[in-house]
């Protein structure tokens, strides 16, 4: 997103800021010797004021505000720090609570943390926290041993005890919700194991393990002749974490994992930096930390009286931290791991001399560090989403779920848990980046793990209804040694509606799919194997790659080979090659792709479970049809990409296989979706680019919306509303016209695209643009009227609007 606030300052565009660094109180009552504010090279401290001035507060605040209004930010998170901001005092703390919370809630969520050290927290100030709803971290290093190390008093004092009783506080029922968790600095001199228990019998919701601040002038200690001390350290509490199965989100290992959502922190990875901080006399900072590098390093010569946000987040020093890739040094832009690791925490890169253009200080134990975490079996992929995030975990492969029924889990009846209301990070980017319109890769592979948590947890269920069996055993295997084979196979769109079928059915399983996705994955795994597959009809269906006929024959012996499969059928062996083009001879059907750029979108026109849209779908389409759909497919991308690139990249990311509706002459164009059906849609087949488009586009909506609706409940289950709308005749119920303004939304947005063109179909688009914008805002408004939407659903339905807005002027 580029910007479009209209502030003055240099025209080049910035990204929004959406954290925020408050230093409200610039000293501290401990005197650790590894504190990068007092023992950094940055010693501009000294000259601050001692605590932000009441008038600071709120003019950095009607910044923050001015900003998140010009941007439509839904969220915005401001951490209060220090020094150690405790030392406000109840009255002072207050006083700053009451401010943000003023200036910035009427216009956007603000989510409110600190982080402090402890020692001064009492009950009168744990009320305060919770009546602000402010999230607390505690800075606490492992045992007395470790804490003691660092973590001490001016005269040498240990403060171990004191931040204990702090956490013991936040553990207290009445002020567990304000229980953010622990920020634990790694000291390769402590006992990892001691570590790892003393920072774990605090029942922490979240743990962040910090590398030590360091640059290449001032490298972190290392023991003689060890070479990755901090990976091996690291190592050691990632194999006690995984042991322990991940008893609690470890935030560095959960950004290093791949897979796992939420990846990337300000420490790893390439997500954009959206972080500034206000000293305590309205300075606008670069990330803290730069302290560490040279004296000044995170000055920006702004201030928040002078000085909008735009004008910071221009600052070639933050601008430089959004560009990912293109912001690193060659030899991280040319390293394999760069995506994962981003080159390491910014000022960990500083040398003088070549200033940032490093890999990290710590660039070999990142390096090793994730080598030793791909080593590890990975995540239940059944888990929350992102830490914190609640959702309920489902069985992976091998394992039993824990209590899922039919309909499917509903992975966020625990979104509202006690873990996850301390930690709402998740939830809200998530509504925020789904509410938008459109969803980043990080939202719609929240959305994508859901589904396939909720497939494995379905398909465990199917193993407990059938009893194990060798295809079971293969697929687990295979899944611990080649998970993302499996991945492959289990999130294929049309698996989730065969399971609930045959799971409502009881009778005996005579059509175990069991067996024909344990050789799609061995064959995606590249394992040979043997396997017996019942045949479905007169057919041997292989999810994913495609159906061999095979009249008469109720089993088949399917060998997995090199580049294909043996399949033996009564008396018969055939061979079918599988890379290339299988010969139709053999009988052979593949799935068929089409030549989309960017994406592998599967052309469903074979798998009997993609009957699942509530209308007729095609046959398997003959070789000129499907080349023909195939065509108007990739131009109707293409179309996508032009009008609005963010659908693009949605559709890129999330879209897996489009199923041929039967055609209708009265009804030529149509399109559906099937909520159980995720990452396909269903369309009729079509000539026409432009309008196939849009419908790509309209039901991409409803499937991302519906994957969101399995892990939240936005609208009352047991509403009975119904709302009328401008679309259809009949009053909707509220979940169908949620649906509906979130299709629209987008179709809105892509007229509106297209109207501001000078093309011929300008004008028309015009018309529709505004149709749809008006018909979305009326509906949007019927939504919040209802009384019908859950918290969140409001939440949500309100960021809606605010993405409306951005269609409010006449499209041309
Ligand atoms: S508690 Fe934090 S701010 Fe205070 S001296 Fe220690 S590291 Fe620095
Ligand atoms: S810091 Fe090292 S491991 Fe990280 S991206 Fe750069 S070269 Fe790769």
């Amino acid at each position: 997103m580029t910007c479009r606030c209209g502030a003055a300052g240099p025209a080049a565009p910035c990204r929004p800021i959406s954290q925020y660094v408050l230093k409200v109180h610039s000293r501290c009552d401990l005197s650790c010797d590894h504190c990068y504010i007092y023992q950094g090279a940055d010693q501009t401290w000294q000259t601050r004021p001692i605590r932000m001035a009441a008038s600071t507060v709120r003019a950095a605040a009607d910044r923050i505000a001015e900003h998140a209004r010009a941007h439509a930010l839904p969220v915005v998170h401001v951490v209060l720090h220090g020094g150690e901001p405790l030392l406000l005092g109840p009255a002072g703390l207050r006083e700053v609570l009451a401010e943000l919370r003023a200036a910035l809630t009427p216009g956007a969520v603000l989510d409110l943390r600190m982080q402090t050290n402890g020692v001064l927290l009492d009950e009168e100030l744990c009320r305060l926290l919770v009546a602000y709803d402010v999230k607390v971290g505690v800075s606490l290093d492992g045992d007395r041993a470790a804490n003691d190390r660092h973590r001490v008093f001016a005269h040498g004092g240990s403060s171990h005890s004191q931040a204990r009783r702090a956490l013991a506080l936040l553990r207290r029922p009445e002020f567990r919700s304000s229980y953010a968790g622990i920020l634990c600095t790694v000291d390769v001199r402590n006992d990892p194991d001691e570590v790892y228990s003393a920072l774990l019998a605090e029942a922490p919701p979240r743990i962040d393990l910090l590398l030590p601040h360091a640059t290449w002038d001032r490298p972190p200690w290392r023991p003689p002749g060890v070479a990755t001390p901090y990976a091996d350290w690291l190592g050691r509490i990632h194999q006690r974490w995984v042991d322990d199965g991940r008893p609690v989100p470890i935030r560095l290992f959960d950004a290093l994992t791949p897979g796992q959502a939420g990846g990337g922190t300000e420490a790893v990875g390439l997500a954009p930096a959206d972080l500034l901080v206000v000293e305590t006399d309205g300075s606008w900072e670069q990330v803290d930390s730069l302290k560490v590098a040279f004296h000044g390093a995170p000055d920006t010569g702004l201030d928040v009286f002078s000085h909008p946000v735009d004008d910071a987040a221009r600052h070639p020093g933050v601008a430089i931290r959004q560009v990912g890739l293109a912001g690193l040094c060659a030899e991280c832009r040319a390293c394999p791991v760069v995506s994962r690791c981003g080159g390491g925490l910014y000022p960990h890169r500083w040398r003088t001399g070549t200033g940032f253009d490093n890999p990290s200080v710590y660039c070999a134990d990142l390096l090793a560090l994730i080598a030793t975490v791909d080593s590890r079996p990975r995540p239940d992929r059944a888990v929350a989403p992102e830490p914190g995030s609640g959702a309920a975990p489902a069985g992976a492969v091998g394992q039993p779920p824990r209590g899922p029924g039919i309909p499917a889990p509903r992975a966020a009846e625990s979104a509202e848990s006690a873990e996850d209301r301390a930690v709402p990070s998740a939830t809200d980017r998530l509504l925020t980046e789904i509410a938008g319109g459109h969803g980043d890769s990080w939202a719609l592979g929240v959305l994508a793990q859901t589904q396939l948590s909720i497939t494995r947890a379905l398909l465990a269920t199917w193993r407990d209804t059938t009893g194990d069996s060798a295809a079971w055993e293969l697929l687990t295997e295979l899944d611990a040694t080649a998970g993302d084979a499996v991945d492959a196979v289990l999130t294929h769109p049309f698996l989730r509606p065969w399971l609930v079928r045959r799971l409502a059915r009881p009778g005996t399983p005579d059509d175990d799919l069991l067996p024909a996705l344990a050789v799609v994955a061995a064959v995606r795994a590249g394992v040979d194997t043997v396997v017996e597959v019942p045949t479905r009809g007169d057919a041997l269906m292989l999810p994913t790659l495609g159906r061999l006929t095979l009249a008469g024959e109720r089993t088949a012996t399917v060998r997995t080979v090199a580049g294909g499969l043996r399949v033996r059928a009564g008396s018969v062996e055939r061979g079918v090659p599988l890379d290339g083009d299988a010969p139709a001879r053999v009988g052979w059907q593949p799935v068929r792709r089409a030549p989309v750029v960017g994406a592998a979108l599967a052309i469903e026109d074979v798998d009997p479970e993609r009957n699942c849209y509530g209308q007729p779908v095609a046959p398997t389409l003959d070789e000129p049809a499907a080349v023909a759909l195939g065509r108007t497919l990739a131009g109707a991308w293409r179309v996508v990409h032009r009008d609005v690139p963010a659908h693009g990249a949605a559709l890129d990311t999330g879209l897996r296989a489009v199923v041929p509706l039967a055609p209708d002459a009265g009804a030529p164009l149509r399109s559906a979706t099937a909520r159980e059906a995720f990452g396909a849609v269903a369309v009729t087949q079509t000539p026409d680019a432009e309008a196939l488009a849009v419908l790509l586009v309209h039901e991409w909506q409803h499937g991302k919306l519906g994957a969101l609706l399995d892990l939240y409940d936005l609208v009352d289950p047991a509403s009975t509303v119904l709302i009328p709308v401008a679309w259809r005749p009949d009053p909707r119920p509220v979940e169908g016209v949620l649906q509906g303004v979130y299709a629209h939304l987008a179709v809105a947005e892509v007229w509106h695209a297209r109207a501001a063109t000078d093309r011929p179909d300008a004008r028309p688009a015009r018309e529709h643009a505004l149709r749809y914008r008006d018909w979305t805002r009326d509906a949007v408004d019927a939504l919040l009227g209802s009384g019908a939407l859950t918290d969140l659903g409001e939440r949500f339905v309100r960021r809606m609007r605010h993405a409306l807005e951005g269609l409010r002027a006449d499209p041309d």
